[in-house]
């Protein structure tokens, strides 16, 4: 869109070679790009009465100049100005440090009106600015994010002039129907909001208005990203008595939630486009199942599927499942991961290329180049947060427009869900299958550890497995070891000879790490100390107790996750926290994970608690940022702006689309972290 909004901020008065630099560094380059430049607060310029001010506070006094003010100079280049003015009949003195050439300002008998800190002791103001009394109406003064190289001020008054040059060129961006809806303010009156607001409630209005703005454009982006990847792939179409013949044969019936979510997958693989999907359910909640089922229907179509994993247990884990499951069906399936043997990799890669393997279970092992399909139909990827977005593409172009499934145990917040993953459509598994036993869950402090040694003794005499988990102290891997040494003396020395301890971390070879889980799973070892590698998906029924230590410094989901390794078989389980929390909210998520067991009530916690940018994690991908739109704060709007983006869809309403597509385009420079299709 060419607009002289798009100009470059060197066209303003005042702004030359250097100042336009220390702006571009600010992340202003054009006139909208400084108009969309917020304050981050607010100074409160408006009069207060003297009665409700307190000492310290910044305020903005106003009355009638008593007497010509005083300069005293002291020093090089120090002075002092005094006056006084009467504010409700009160005489209050009025200093000035070093502006001697304020005197000149502050005649007797004018009205003054003054920004300064008050000082209660001496019921005097220091003073800090004058504010010209008749600019009036500006009860707030505008703070902005400033650098070295340019200050708050000077960036205000630019804004100013900006607004003064440019404001006719402000476009119109809503659809009527929207701003009579939801209230809404214009554009421009959310710029005058933002930067020159009267009243809070006059900011707050513009700030919901712009929120609204960015959510709305953010998932009309994210919508039509998704109908352009819907105008690719291919129907599978699958054998659905066969399908019907693999339920029937297993030994439980899907829950309800599980039934949801295969018709909803199935129907994705029937159409002719490409899935791209998100299955989550807590951990336990049966996602194994429902994705074997839809590799089961590719197998049907003649289709081969693939199954990626982030580690080499899981992937070992997943292949036996798979395989027992498919059992009593031809089904050709393989394990891939980077300890496969060379001669045995070279035959796997060989009967993949002639399609003689129908699913291959792999860790990043299957994304290497010379991995090749004979023909791929369908993707699945589990704990979909663990690969990046570029291993993720790297195995879909193994496929010619494959159906790709994730899964994830972590339940996203669905404020989430439509924003860093709207591209995606969600399935949940929001049941667990009947019987299941819930773990208890205990918090104790770190003195009555003995006390629990004598606790699980016998219980571990009488058969019973347990993991213990102890989070890195420091934050670096060579300690690891050492860590764990001393948890293990610990256990050691209070547990009974006989009873068999482990350690298990992350500086051990994946060989040593899977002899361990090996034994771990054969009941060879009945207390596995761990560091969190065992956090994912590991499946071991007869462990029924974990005890994690210094709980506190996990995050809910994490822990969630951890607790999720126990309760698996059909005896009743515990989990036991350690930690005595030094802040408050480290308290408030023991007892939340004390409280509930619900993976989706948790997740939510958890964003209300750490935020977003928290939530993902460092290295996750489509996280977002806006500029005033707050996930937690504004989760209602993030609701909306998604119903009424898709409406303007379903009704090809291109007319509003377009006028908001050219906003857009203006504001949307920096490029969206979204896992796109190609
Ligand atoms: P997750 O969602 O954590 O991957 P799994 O798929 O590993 O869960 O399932 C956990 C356990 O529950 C497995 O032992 C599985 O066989 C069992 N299971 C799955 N669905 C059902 C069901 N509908 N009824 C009974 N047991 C089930
Ligand atoms: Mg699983």
């Amino acid at each position: 869109m060419q607009s002289v909004l798009t100009q470059s901020v060197g066209r303003l008065k005042g702004v030359g070679q250097k100042r336009k630099e220390a702006l571009n560094h600010l992340g202003i380059y054009s006139i909208l790009d400084l108009l969309l430049y917020f304050p981050f607060r607010y100074e409160d310029l408006s009069v207060k009465d003297l009665h409700e001010i307190q000492d310290r506070q910044k305020i903005v006094l106003e009355g009638l100049i008593l007497n010509s003010p005083i300069v005293q100079y002291f020093g090089r280049n120090k002075s002092r100005l005094l006056t006084h003015i009467t504010v409700e009949g009160i005489v209050i003195p009025i200093v000035f440090f070093n502006q001697p050439y304020l005197k000149d300002k502050l005649e007797k008998g004018n009205t003054l009106k003054v920004f300064g800190t008050w000082d209660s002791a001496r019921a005097q103001l220091s003073g800090i600015k004058i504010i010209g009394s008749h600019s009036n109406e500006e009860n707030f003064e505008s703070i902005y994010p400033a650098s070295k190289e340019i200050k708050s001020q000077t960036i205000a008054k630019l804004i100013k002039q900006a607004w003064d040059t440019y404001h006719f060129a402000i476009p119109v961006v809503w659809p009527e129907h929207l701003k009579v809806a939801y209230h809404l303010l214009s554009l421009k009156e959310i710029i005058v909001g933002m930067h020159f607001p009267n009243r809070d409630e006059e900011y707050e209005w513009a700030r919901r208005s712009f929120a609204f703005l960015e959510l709305f454009a953010y998932q009309l982006n994210i919508l039509q990203l998704k109908m352009r990847q819907e105008q690719a792939g291919h129907a599978i179409l699958y054998d659905n008595e066969a399908l019907k013949h693999f339920f029937a044969q297993l030994p439980f019936e899907l829950t309800g939630a599980q039934k949801r979510c295969v018709n909803e997958i199935c129907a994705d693989l029937r159409r002719p486009h490409q899935m791209y999907r998100l299955l989550q359910g807590d951990v336990g909640s049966g996602k194994t199942v429902v994705s074997a089922a839809a590799m089961f229907a590719a197998y049907t179509a003649g289709l081969q599927s693939a199954l990626m994993v982030p580690t080499e247990i899981l992937a070992q884990q997943h292949f036996e499942t798979l395989k027992k499951m498919f059992a009593s069906y031809p089904i050709r399936i393989a394990l891939l991961t980077g300890n496969t043997p060379s001669k045995e990799r070279k035959k796997y890669l060989e009967q993949l290329e002639t399609g003689k393997i129908d699913i291959v279970v792999g860790t990043h092992a299957l994304i290497q180049e010379d991995v090749h399909f004979y023909h791929l139909g369908f993707i699945l990827i589990d704990e979909q947060h663990r690969f990046g977005v570029e291993q993720r593409r790297a195995l879909r172009k193994k496929g010619d427009h494959p159906d790709i499934l994730f899964m994830t145990a972590t339940p996203i917040p669905r404020t989430l869900s439509i924003t860093s993953f709207g591209e995606m459509d969600i399935s949940s598994i929001d049941e667990l299958p009947p019987q299941r036993k819930a773990v208890r869950t205990h918090w104790i402090k770190p003195r009555q550890l003995r006390s629990l040694m004598e606790w699980l003794n016998p219980q571990i005499e009488q058969g019973a497995q347990i993991y213990v988990i102890s989070p890195l102290i420091e934050e670096s891997e060579h300690l690891e070891a050492e860590t764990l040494d001393s948890l293990f003396l610990e256990y050691r020395s209070h547990l009974k000879d006989t009873i068999r301890i482990e350690c298990l971390h992350g500086q051990m070879s994946a060989d040593d790490k899977q002899l361990i889980m090996e034994r771990f799973k054969n009941h060879e070892i009945d207390v596995l100390i761990s560091t969190t590698v065992i956090e994912v998906g590991v499946d071991v029924p007869n462990a029924i107790g974990m005890v994690i230590h210094n709980a506190d410094r996990f995050g809910l989901s994490q822990l969630h996750q951890l607790r999720g390794r126990v309760g698996r078989g059909d005896k009743a389980s515990f989990c036991i926290l350690i930690a005595e929390p030094r802040t408050e909210e480290g308290r408030q998520r023991l007892e939340i994970m004390v409280a509930t067991n619900d993976g989706f009530v948790l997740s939510q916690k958890d964003l209300q608690m750490r935020g977003p940018g928290d939530w993902f994690g460092k290295s996750q991908s489509g996280n977002i940022e806006f500029k005033v739109a707050d996930l937690v704060k504004d989760a209602e709007i993030v609701e909306v702006t998604r119903l009424e983006a898709e409406k303007i869809y379903q009704q090809k309403n291109e007319q509003d689309y377009k006028k908001l597509e050219e906003f857009l385009q203006l504001i949307n420079k920096q490029e969206n972290n979204l896992d796109i299709l190609d």
